[in-house]
């Protein structure tokens, strides 16, 4: 038996729980690897599965969490085997597929990478999938030719998981970070992260105009509605926009001025189904570019029970930075 933050659908209801489940709970995969989960976190996506606001979860009953990193302890594939270090961050776990908040995980070979060298279990799980997202936005922007020293770069939804972990990132890279959060007594919490600027959320959140003042070089953008419009907007000739997030709303009410006019790129960014050489690059990349202090300052630890209470509070925008779960406390 195995500890598993469960999410069950049936004629009483959803609802999530820590349940002690058995082995033969964990999916049926053939040529499948079985990992001791050591850590796992809370995403976005694990608040809207743990408490079933958004039809994340689409099979019942699920292990939740969208993430995990441990050891392999059997394998049918050979590329894995026992002992190995190992990561997940996608691929539908946590959400069609049983996933990391529990002790035990069965998962396709495919979907699972090496831990990067330099990065402990746990602290790839402080990144986890939020800030995994984080460098797949930074990526964006440089292949774009988004530059230190082009001018400001702005981060949304700056307090939560992509955000903080975005500014640690590129202020470390060298970029003058703008941090736009709702939570002014957040704004030490930034700075020490290293953004130089901190600006209101409601800057940006309300209806804006087509086009406005030029203030970025490059957006990292978590919120999505009106504040991506907006960050579209005041977005400088030639720059770049990375959007990877909801959290404001999934609609995008903006125009196609800046694109028209500026020559401005929006990029989306996904993580779930990213390729693997992408996957590589994104955490090699962490692996070198995150300064690990900053990493420590931005996470909290919490156990399975924990990661339960925190759903909603995560969907409250209310957590700060990064929760990882240690799912044997
Ligand atoms: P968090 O809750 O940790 O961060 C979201 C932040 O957005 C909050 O901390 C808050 O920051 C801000 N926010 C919350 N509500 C609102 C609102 N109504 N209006 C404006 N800002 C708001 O979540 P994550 O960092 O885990 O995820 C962020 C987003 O990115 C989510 O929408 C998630 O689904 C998405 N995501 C997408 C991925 C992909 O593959 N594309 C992968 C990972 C995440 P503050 O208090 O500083 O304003």
């Amino acid at each position: 038996m195995f500890k598993a933050l469960v999410i069950e659908k049936d004629d009483a209801g959803y609802r999530a729980a820590v349940k002690a489940v058995d082995e033969a709970a964990l999916p049926v995969v053939e040529g499948g690897v079985t990992i001791n989960v050591a850590y796992s976190t809370v995403n976005y996506k694990d608040g809207l599965a743990i408490t079933g606001k958004s039809p994340v979860v689409r099979k019942f009953p699920l292990h939740a969490g969208i993430d995990f990193a441990g050891t392999v302890s059997a394998s049918d594939d050979a590329r894995f085997k026992p002992g190995d270090a190992v990561l997940l961050n996608g691929f539908g776990v946590g959400e069609t597929h049983s996933g990391g908040l529990a002790q035990k995980a069965r998962v396709k070979a495919d979907w699972l990478l090496p831990l990067p060298a330099g990065l402990s279990a746990r602290q790839a799980m402080a990144i986890g999938t939020a800030g995994y997202t984080a460098m797949l936005c930074v990526l964006a922007l440089e292949k774009h030719g988004v530059a230190p020293g082009a001018g400001d770069v702005l981060v949304t939804g700056a307090a939560g998981g992509v955000g903080s972990i975005a500014v640690a990132l590129l202020s470390k890279l060298g970029f003058r970070v703008v941090a736009s959060t709702g939570r002014p007594a957040e704004a030490e919490f930034l700075k020490g992260l290293g953004a130089a600027e901190v600006i209101a959320r409601e800057e940006l959140s309300a209806p804006g105009k087509p086009l406005g003042k030029e203030r970025w070089a490059g957006v990292v953008d978590s919120v999505g509605s009106h504040t991506l419009a907006n960050a579209c907007a005041t977005t400088r000739y030639g720059g770049t926009v990375a959007a990877c997030g909801l959290a404001q709303g999934m609609d995008f009410p903006g125009s196609v001025a800046p694109f028209i006019l500026r020559g401005i790129t929006l990029c989306g960014i996904d993580s779930v189904m990213a390729p693997m050489a992408r996957r590589a690059e994104a955490w090699a990349r962490l692996a070198r570019d995150l300064d690990l202090a900053k990493l420590d300052a931005l996470t909290t630890e919490v156990g399975l029970e924990g990661a339960l209470t925190a759903g909603p509070e995560i969907l409250a925008g209310r957590v700060r930075g990064r929760l990882v779960v240690d799912v044997n406390r």
